[in-house]
């Protein structure tokens, strides 16, 4: 992936804090802070971060269109690629995870213009709202869900899909994280 010139991560820590790890030399759950996380928002291992890491860019860093305030830390939203396991008839490896990280986050009034523009060019979009700690984010496959509304292109009725959307991953019984192998969480 081809990082977007100029645009560094600053005081942003979403994917050190929000995101999962599963390497075989780091392990934490969703919303627990990595413990190489330092103070100073940088990474104490750096040199030797696992490759999860490393190899880890969200959308904001590659995407010149979004502008400072997709920040993930900003916007509420990170977008997570997904280069596998997406649905036949999308393209295969450019899909993208849509994860809310609190309430206010659909409060982006770019977010609808965004997904209708990727709906149309098949790209595979994946809506997630962050689960308390322990508890794996809901997700719901979004194309086939707001289709109706990006064809009429309609972008109060794509609004209030994807409100419907969250409000009924929000009610959906969560399942839990496999914690096995994890030191306790804190956040
Ligand atoms: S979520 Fe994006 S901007 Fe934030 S720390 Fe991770 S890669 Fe950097
Ligand atoms: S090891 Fe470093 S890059 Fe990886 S999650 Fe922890 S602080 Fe972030």
């Amino acid at each position: 992936m081809t990082l977007v010139p100029g645009r560094a991560c600053g005081g942003c820590t979403v994917c050190c804090t929000e995101l999962h790890i599963n390497a075989p030399s780091l392990k934490k759950l969703a919303g627990v802070r990595c413990p190489n996380l330092r103070e100073d928002c940088l990474c104490a291992i750096y040199e030797t971060r696992p490759q999860t890491c490393s190899d880890f860019e969200c959308g904001w860093r590659v995407m010149a269109a979004l502008g400072d305030h997709w920040r993930p830390d900003r916007a509420g939203i990170v977008l997570i690629p997904k280069t596998k396991d997406n649905p036949p008839g999308y393209r295969a490896n450019s899909g993208v995870q849509i994860m809310l990280l609190g309430p206010g986050a659909l409060d982006n009034a770019e977010l609808p213009g965004l997904v209708a523009q990727w709906v149309e060019a098949r790209v595979p979009l994946y809506l997630t709202v962050a689960a308390p700690v322990g508890f794996l984010a809901p997700s719901a496959f979004l194309n086939e869900i707001v289709a109706d509304a990006v064809r009429r292109k309609d972008r109060g009725a794509l609004t209030a899909v994807l409100e419907g959307t969250v409000k009924a991953l929000s009610l959906r019984k969560l399942e839990r994280a496999e914690t096995a192998g994890l030191p306790p969480a804190s956040t």
